[in-house]
């Protein structure tokens, strides 16, 4: 009976306040060593390939001012978000991440950063191995709403990837919602979200309602500001 009960409460993300220390944790899966850097599809639009930041600028204007060595990109925390010159609707999206090797800060101060959809709707990139935090912020969550099926992490300074398949809300001629955004997402190749229907823009504390936006914007990524590293960033358009 209990079971029963636990097993309904898991799946009734709006019975959990937001950020509940409470909720029940998702299982740890262990996923299996990390490959090479994935090889992008012929159709797929490189966003990062490991030479430089052309295609990236800083969120809110400027020059983009990660570090670019070795093949991945790093995040130089307090250089603010960066953001793709190119804007995207519904897409296939690969991107590859590493918390950084050596971990320092516990919860959300440990390895975070952030893959925001059209800038705005987020899967949460953290340090989540062997560190607690509120399952609906931890790595692969939808931050703030849905944390994933299962905790798929690697350890700190290993290459993880999101693959993301990701349909932008459609907004009727008034402004409302038609259809809200929707996601599947697969962490290391296990699936932590089977196409959830989101319930707003990303926002923490708050749930913030969506409002209207155009139909193509641009992918970002988050400066929280941990030394995160990212590489293999590509997409395919869907639209
Ligand atoms: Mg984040």
């Amino acid at each position: 009976m209990i079971a029963v009960l636990l097993a309904v409460l898991v799946q009734q993300p709006m019975s959990w306040p937001q950020h509940s220390m409470e909720r029940p944790r998702p299982v740890r899966v262990d996923p299996g060593p990390a490959g090479p850097a994935a090889a992008v599809p012929a159709d797929a639009i490189p966003l990062f390939d490991g030479k430089d930041l052309s295609g990236w600028r800083r969120q809110g204007g400027g020059a983009a001012r990660w570090t670019v060595r070795e093949g991945y990109l790093e995040v130089a925390p307090g250089t603010g978000g960066i953001e793709s010159s190119e804007s995207f609707g519904d897409v296939q999206l690969h991107v590859e991440w590493a918390a950084p090797p050596t971990p320092e800060g516990e919860g959300q101060n440990r390895g975070n950063s952030g893959v925001f959809l059209m800038g705005r709707y987020e899967v949460q990139v953290l340090d989540s191995h062997g560190n607690d935090t509120y399952p609906d912020g931890q790595a692969g969550a939808i931050y703030g709403q849905f944390p994933p099926l299962v905790n798929a992490t690697r350890p700190p300074g290993e290459w993880q990837s999101y693959d993301i398949v990701f349909r932008r809300p459609r907004f009727g001629a008034d402004g409302r919602v038609v259809s809200p955004a929707r996601m599947t997402v697969f962490h290391n190749g296990i699936l932590v979200h089977d196409a959830v229907e989101l319930l707003g823009p990303t926002s923490n504390r708050r749930r913030d309602p969506y409002t209207a936006h155009p139909d193509r914007l641009p992918l970002s990524l988050q400066d929280h500001g941990h030394p995160v590293r990212f590489r293999s960033i590509w997409v395919r358009a869907l639209e």
